[in-house]
Formats: C-alpha cells, sequence, structure tokens
C-alpha cells in the first residue's frame, strides 16, 4: 500500500490551503495516510516530511506499520510537544471535522502567537474517494465475503425464524468466511418491516408469502462491503413482485449511468425517472447511493444535490429503493467501482426476485 504517494498528494495543498504544515488529528485519515491501525495516533504533514506522533501504548505497534516515515512518541499532551516540531511553522492547518472548539482553543493557548491555527476541510477526503488497486482489492474481499453469506443464509429461512436470528446468523456466516467484523448492523425486515429503509431486526417470525429484505456486508482490512437483496419467502403479493421488477430496472438502469465525469444527480435522475414512470416517486424516499471504502458512507454521494463528477476510482453504490407502508418494501444495492467508460458491479450474487 503506497501510504507515501497519498501523503504527497496532501503535501502538495499545504500552499493553496495557505498552511505550513497540517495536523492530521482524525484517526481514519492517520491510516489512510500511514497504515496505523491503532486507537491513537496523529500525522503532521510538513513540507521536508511527515512524522507520525502517538503515545506509549503504540510505540512497538507504529514501529512495524509506520515503518517509512519519522515517529514520535509523546509522554505529555501533544498539545504541549507540539510546539517543538514546528520550527518555522507560522501557519498550522487542522481538520475542522475532526477537533472540537474546546481542543482548538487548548492547542492555540499551548502553540502561543507565533502559530496561526488554520481550520482546513475536504483535504484527505477527495483522495478517500478516488481508490487504488489495494483498496479496491480490500473493498472486493469484504464483497466476496458478502456475497457467500448471501448464499449461506438462503439455507435458513423457515416458517417461525425470527429477524434477530437471521441476523444473528448472518454475522456468523460473514465471520466463517472471514470477516473482521460486520461493516454495520445488518438489516433484516420480514413483510410489512421491510416498508422501513432502515429496519431494526425484531422478533418478528417469518410467515408464508413474506419478503424478505436484508442489508447488510462484511468489514476486511478496514474496508466496508454494502449490499441489499430483496428475497419472497413463498408467493409475494402480486404488486410487491411487480415492485421488485421496477426496482430492478431502477437499479440497472443506474448502473448503466454510472461513469466518470457523470454527476451524482444525473445518475440519481436516471434511477428515479424509471421508478417515477412507474408511479412509485414518492415512495423512493432516498438518495440512490453513497460511496464505500474506509467508511460505510463517504463521499462521493449519488443524489440530487450532487453536481460534482463522479471520479474514475471511486466505489458507490446504486440502490434504489420502494416503500409502502404497511405492505412492505423492496431495495436492490450493489457497490459499483466508477471507470472511464461506465462501471464494474463488485459483488456476484444474484438480482432477480429469489422465492424460496
Ligand atoms: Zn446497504
Ligand atoms: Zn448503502
Amino acid at each position: 500500500m503506497d501510504h507515501d504517494v497519498r501523503r504527497r498528494a496532501v503535501t502538495a495543498r499545504l500552499d493553496e490551503l495557505g498552511v505550513d504544515a497540517l495536523l492530521i488529528s482524525r484517526l481514519l485519515h492517520t491510516r489512510y495516510l500511514t497504515g496505523f491501525t491503532g486507537s491513537n495516533g496523529q500525522v503532521l504533514i510538513r513540507r521536508d516530511g511527515a512524522l507520525f506522533l502517538t503515545d506509549g501504548r503504540y510505540t512497538e505497534q507504529s514501529r512495524r506499520e509506520v515503518a517509512d516515515i519519522e515517529r514520535h512518541t509523546y509522554t505529555n499532551p501533544l498539545r504541549e510537544e507540539l510546539p517543538g516540531m514546528l520550527s518555522g511553522v507560522g501557519r498550522l492547518g487542522f481538520e475542522a471535522d475532526e477537533m472540537t472548539v474546546a481542543a482548538r482553543d487548548r492547542f492555540a493557548e499551548a502553540l502561543g502567537d507565533d502559530v496561526e491555527m488554520v481550520p482546513t476541510t475536504d483535504v484527505v477526503e477527495p483522495l478517500r474517494a478516488v481508490k487504488d488497486d489495494d483498496e479496491r482489492a480490500a473493498i472486493r474481499q469484504a464483497q466476496a465475503i458478502t456475497d457467500a453469506a448471501f448464499t449461506a443464509i438462503l439455507e435458513r429461512f423457515a416458517v417461525g425464524v425470527t429477524e434477530q436470528q437471521i441476523a444473528r446468523q448472518l454475522e456468523m456466516a460473514m465471520r466463517d468466511e472471514g470477516a473482521d467484523a460486520l461493516a454495520f448492523d445488518s438489516i433484516v425486515a420480514f413483510g410489512e418491516n421491510a416498508a422501513e429503509p432502515h429496519h431494526e431486526p425484531t422478533h418478528r417470525s417469518l410467515a408464508e408469502g413474506d419478503i424478505i429484505k436484508l442489508d447488510f456486508g462484511a468489514l476486511s482490512a478496514g474496508y466496508h462491503a454494502d449490499m441489499t437483496r430483496t428475497v419472497a419467502f413463498g408467493s409475494p403479493p402480486t404488486e410487491l413482485r411487480a415492485i421488485h421488477e421496477v426496482v430492478r430496472e431502477s437499479q440497472r438502469a443506474g448502473i448503466d449511468a454510472v461513469k466518470a465525469g457523470v454527476t451524482g444527480a444525473a445518475v440519481d435522475q436516471v434511477s428515479r425517472d424509471v421508478i417515477e414512470r412507474a408511479g412509485y416517486g414518492d415512495a423512493f424516499v432516498h438518495s440512490l447511493g453513497h460511496g464505500v471504502g474506509l467508511e460505510i458512507h463517504e463521499a462521493p454521494s449519488l443524489g440530487r444535490k450532487q453536481d460534482d463528477p463522479l471520479p474514475a476510482g471511486a466505489v458507490v453504490t446504486v440502490e434504489p429503493g420502494i416503500y409502502l407502508a404497511g405492505v412492505g418494501g423492496v431495495r436492490i444495492e450493489d457497490m459499483v467501482e466508477v471507470t472511464g467508460d461506465g462501471c464494474v458491479v463488485v459483488g456476484t450474487s444474484p438480482r432477480e426476485l429469489i422465492e424460496l
């Protein structure tokens, strides 16, 4: 994993940000820029090289994980040792989305009048939106685990099994397949519960004719997978069968529209048009998709207000849905890798309506 390339991309922005150095304090960004997986670490990005910072618990771990740059273990609060690392720095950038106002005030007091603290936003995030080969491989691995768990769980549905039991079995299946953890709490919704886009699994038990909505994913090497499938237990109500077909067509249209340079809003609209034409526009109550990577929701998004062009190398979900209160709902979700001439679907699970 070439963390040096990522750090150089941040360093290249120091001028434009109007700072002499940048303190990365968001743990996820420290991981992205160094490979460090512990619970406390920062990176000071300076023109003459990056400096990794942590406390005594992680001296050994960081020696192994962050072997390629200078490291410093602090024994006092970081703000007290930081001035000694800032020779020649008059303006120090910090991540405004991460640091609290109280922390900023404490840092400012410790740094005194010689160093001005400069808030920055969206420095690392746009880099994270474009995945490199290693990141794509990690996401594919997380999705392969998720696909395998989906195949395994299809065997577990029976009259009387509850949403919570299926959620637990999904977790076991993903862990058995090699997941480090769940990417997020699984959504398992039977029958009318599928009308809730997000649904916390309950003791509701499965009955003949229920629709089953499963939204789940594995975490592997820090990277997330995210997939939704809606299947039927027995023969579903006619309207839900028809809705499944609409959502499938909507998703297909969305996937066909994804391409580098197209805006997230444009893709959302293509997918939404299919649902609106079928008369269910009001029942598609969320945006079409989101980026996935070190976080389950990250840039770029597919939604009505997303006017930035999608970059090649982004990984986004395409997940249209139709939700009918009291009846049920259908969502189909896949992650795709954005390319110059289209996109590649990451997963392999079938999308047609499976009737168990
Ligand atoms: Zn999902
Ligand atoms: Zn999603």
